[in-house]
């Protein structure tokens, strides 16, 4: 069953867990996404960024979604991540993304509240849920996120950004990174504290991959009811298939292919796991 965020948020928040928000590529990494869905009995969210729009044009990833999904009970969010453009972002809604992902976090505050606001205005006509983000994260290694300064999210700007916007969920930074950590992650559930103390609205989590399960469990605890993992789900797929290749190099792509399918889903239930979202 195809859904906006609201539903899927509003349940990880009540029943204490996360929904995974997972990347997607093409056609092997949507089949790990549905694949892990099954396996686990639950809900997620399939994600595609705005980046990846050489990989897969918005109407192929709607139409392969909705095709793949057509048999299945669980709830699932077809959401459009990290977008700059409002024009990409119209398209995606024509397309039938559910959700969107306005991404002002490289704008002065002023800036990003505007069009944030433009956008929440115009998707909540079609009953589209919007995604924001106030602060930034650093960049780890093996992403291919834009690298940024880290920002950590400010309480009061946070209240006030979600006041003057009315944003369905607020990504924010607390020293997670985009891609793997380099060293220890450094996560501020403090900061995470601070932040729901000024505004009790679903919080998201970028940069899951390689955090540990326990920061994961105490950011799930206060507030945080969406959590993005890309890169894990690509670099468990390129050493799946890179093993193969070296051992075989005349390996057929069908082979690889379906290497690829089984090794994005598991890493797909791991994160389920963690997240506290499979149903038994
Ligand atoms: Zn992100």
């Amino acid at each position: 069953m195809i859904v906006n965020l609201n539903p899927l948020l509003k349940e990880a928040r009540d029943h204490h867990y996360a929904v995974g928000a997972f990347n997607v590529y093409n056609y092997e990494t949507i089949h790990s996404v549905i694949e892990a869905i099954k396996e686990s009995n639950t809900s997620a969210i399939i994600s595609f960024g705005e980046k990846y729009l050489s990989n897969m044009e918005l109407k192929e990833v709607v139409n392969l979604i909705r095709t793949m999904t057509t048999e299945l009970d669980q709830k699932v969010g077809i959401h459009l991540d990290h977008c700059k453009s409002f024009d990409v972002i119209k398209k995606a809604i024509d397309a039938g993304f559910t959700s969107v992902m306005i991404d002002g976090s490289h704008l002065p505050f002023e800036e990003n509240v505007a069009i944030t606001k433009e956008v929440v205005d115009y998707a909540h006509q079609f009953n589209v849920t919007v995604e924001a983000e106030l602060g930034s994260l650093s960049l780890g290694s093996h992403s291919n996120e834009d690298d940024a300064e880290e920002i950590y999210t400010d309480p009061m700007k946070a209240r006030e950004f979600v006041l003057q916007t009315n944003v369905d969920c607020l990504a924010v930074s607390i020293g997670t990174v985009h891609g793997l950590y380099k060293g220890e992650p450094q996560v501020s559930v403090e900061r995470l504290i601070e932040i729901k103390d000024q505004i009790d609205i679903p919080f998201v989590l970028h940069g899951g991959s390689g955090t540990p399960l326990k920061t994961i469990q105490e950011c799930i605890i206060n507030g945080i009811a969406k959590i993005n993992v890309n890169t894990e789900i690509s670099s468990s797929i390129v050493k799946a298939i890179s093993e193969t290749v070296s051992k075989k190099p005349d390996t057929h792509f069908s082979v690889l292919s379906n290497q690829a399918k089984e090794a994005g889903k598991k890493t797909i239930v791991k994160y389920m796991e963690m997240f506290n979202s499979v149903k038994q």
